[in-house]
């Protein structure tokens, strides 16, 4: 029988001196659940074999069995004694990988980088390396030269390997290649490891219960978050504002180096936010501690913030969801509540305010960029269809509506007009000038349609 594995390993260990891994690697794609260092070790114990019969038989000398059976191979070590007792065993590194992949090596990575990471909670976790590029030319010229056709990277081989012992250290933690908490990089050209924590992801809701706050931190434009006197020396445009409250206590107990708050669209500033909230995504950047107490870290935001912002926790995400909530669901419907003062009285018979009910229920509205907004958003007309539009309270020169949108309607323009920007408006069917002078957002719904 033509033996395909020993017509190809003979002339390849009469160059190389090898260590079992990058024997066996060179076969890696055939069988499975096997480690290439196992592999190696039953390629040497035939070639052994083999080379112990040719010996019994012809008594043909060491020649390239030595190096063989010398490297990471105690078996083929005393055979080779038994015939030839003052041979010397070839103590040199694998000429592959240096000894890259030798146990003992390994082993002392494994050691280093699980004390580098004791600082960190982590359940999931990835090996990745960098390699001398000298070490991968060298396996690629090899593959070619000997026509190794199942062979493995020795890349992948040795992230693998190394990523079992690891395991050994951390039994909490498993490998994964999708998410994994921390990834580890081992440099063997600078000689160093690399820790990287992947970020937390938290979803929740918030409810702004006081008006005059932003969602996002503002800097203060004269200074720029140094501090000045326009600012009181605060760095900031306003004191508070729904992502400090809501994302300092994360931070705080997650032990990021930052952290970032997506909201799902946003409200004015003199807007409240009630209902059962707003949709957010924090995320926290290099997070040591995983395992957070929402139920405290939520009634923390609540008393930091003297009961203006809430939230409510529904667990860990990923970086998808932020896209999601960011584009998608920021088209969602929205139910608000508009107190809007007009500036003329109404006339006595009120029936007009029905006719506008009715013609505003389940209407398309045409709004351009509006003025307040067209500093820093494009100039364009969008189309956003109100489903319901009822009144709730009305004085002869105060209405308090009830509207149901889709989500991006601009509220206080619908009402106001927006100079002809908005077509149709309240305030132009009216008749009359009339400006929003409180809006409270009372449901962001889950879906473009409000049900
Ligand atoms: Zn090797
Ligand atoms: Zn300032």
């Amino acid at each position: 029988m033509e033996s395909y594995l020993f017509n190809t390993i003979l002339p390849f260990i009469e160059k190389h001196h090898v260590c079992n891994s990058c024997l066996g690697r060179q076969f890696g794609n055939l069988l499975t659940g096997l480690s290439n260092a196992d592999r190696g070790s039953a390629l040497k114990i035939f070639l052994a074999m083999e080379w112990e019969i040719n010996h019994r038989q012809a008594k043909t000398g060491l020649s390239n069995i030595s190096s063989l059976v010398s490297k990471d191979f105690s078996v083929g070590e005393q055979s080779v004694r038994r015939y030839f007792p003052d041979s010397e065993p070839n103590s040199l590194p694998c000429t592959i990988c240096q000894d890259f992949l030798s146990y003992p090596f390994l082993e002392s990575l494994a050691k280093e980088a699980h004390d580098l990471v004791s600082e960190y909670e982590f359940s999931t976790f990835l090996v990745g390396s960098k390699f001398p590029p000298g070490i991968i030319d060298n396996e690629d010229i090899t593959r070619s030269t000997f026509s190794f056709e199942y062979g493995e990277s020795i890349k992948s081989d040795f992230n693998r390997e190394l990523g079992k012992i690891l395991s050994t250290f951390i039994p909490d933690a498993t490998v994964d290649f999708k998410a994994p908490d921390i990834v580890f990089t081992f440099d063997l050209i600078q000689n160093s490891i690399d820790i990287k924590s992947n970020p937390l992801f938290i979803l929740g809701r918030y409810r702004k219960l006081e008006r005059g706050i932003p969602q996002s931190k503002w800097f203060c434009r004269k200074c720029r978050g140094v501090g000045c006197n326009h600012c009181n020396f605060t760095g900031k445009m306003y004191q508070d504002s729904v992502e400090e409250y809501a994302t300092t206590p994360f931070f705080n107990a997650a032990k990021g180096i930052s952290s970032k708050f997506h909201g799902s669209g946003r409200e004015d500033i003199d807007a409240r936010m009630l209902g059962t909230g707003r949709p957010f995504v924090i995320e926290i950047s290099e997070p040591k501690i995983r395992n957070l107490d929402f139920k405290t870290i939520a009634k923390q935001i609540s008393d930091n913030s003297n009961g203006k912002v809430e939230v409510t926790i529904e667990g860990l995400t990923n970086r998808t969801k932020v896209r999601e909530i960011k584009t998608r669901s920021s088209r969602n419907a929205k139910a608000y509540r508009a107190v809007v003062t007009l500036e003329k009285s109404l006339p006595d018979n009120h029936s007009i305010l029905e006719t506008i009910t009715e013609e505003f229920t389940n209407i398309l509205i045409q709004q351009r960029t509006p003025i307040r907004v067209a500093h820093r958003r494009a100039d364009k007309i969008r189309t956003r269809r109100v489903s319901s539009f009822q009144i709730e309270k009305a004085t002869k020169d105060e209405i308090t509506l009830h509207i149901v949108c889709e989500g991006g309607l601009y509220v206080k323009e619908l009402i106001s007009g927006d100079q002809g920007r908005t077509q149709p408006s309240f305030s132009g069917k009216l008749g009359i000038p009339a400006v929003v002078t409180k809006l409270d957002v009372i449901e962001v719904f889950k879906s473009t349609d409000p049900i």
